[in-house]
């Protein structure tokens, strides 16, 4: 990914979700999102790699090392992956943003499942 998309994408979030992009925190490790060094750098991040792409409780932004590290891993998969575990973060310490997710997306997982009389 070149640097000009990675600035794209920050205007463009910048313009969907104003309160968002003036949170310069990785919503992940917490570290300050900056140019340099490139693993600080923001990217944009879907929680669910399947999208939706458009809705808000599924984009924020991370640092470009949470991001590459998560790649198409299962959110849920990722937060107990080594790397988590080595920079000492758990669920609990990620932020609200992205426990609010888990939340929404356990109660889709329910109510689908209840759909289908699981
Ligand atoms: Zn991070």
């Amino acid at each position: 990914m070149s640097g000009r998309s990675d600035g794209a994408k920050i205007i463009a979030v910048s313009i969907y979700f104003p309160t968002r992009a003036t949170d310069k925190h990785c919503v992940y490790c917490g570290v300050e999102l900056k140019k340099s060094p490139r693993r600080d750098s923001p990217t944009i991040e879907h929680f669910n790699n399947d999208g939706p792409f458009d809705k808000l409780f599924n984009i924020d932004m991370c640092c470009w090392g949470c991001n590459s590290s998560k790649g198409v891993k299962n959110l849920l998969e990722w937060l107990d992956s080594p790397y988590f575990k080595r920079k000492g973060i758990s669920q609990r310490t990620v932020a609200e943003v992205v426990r609010e997710y888990l939340r929404t997306a356990a109660t889709l997982a329910i109510s689908k499942n209840s759909e289908l009389g699981v």
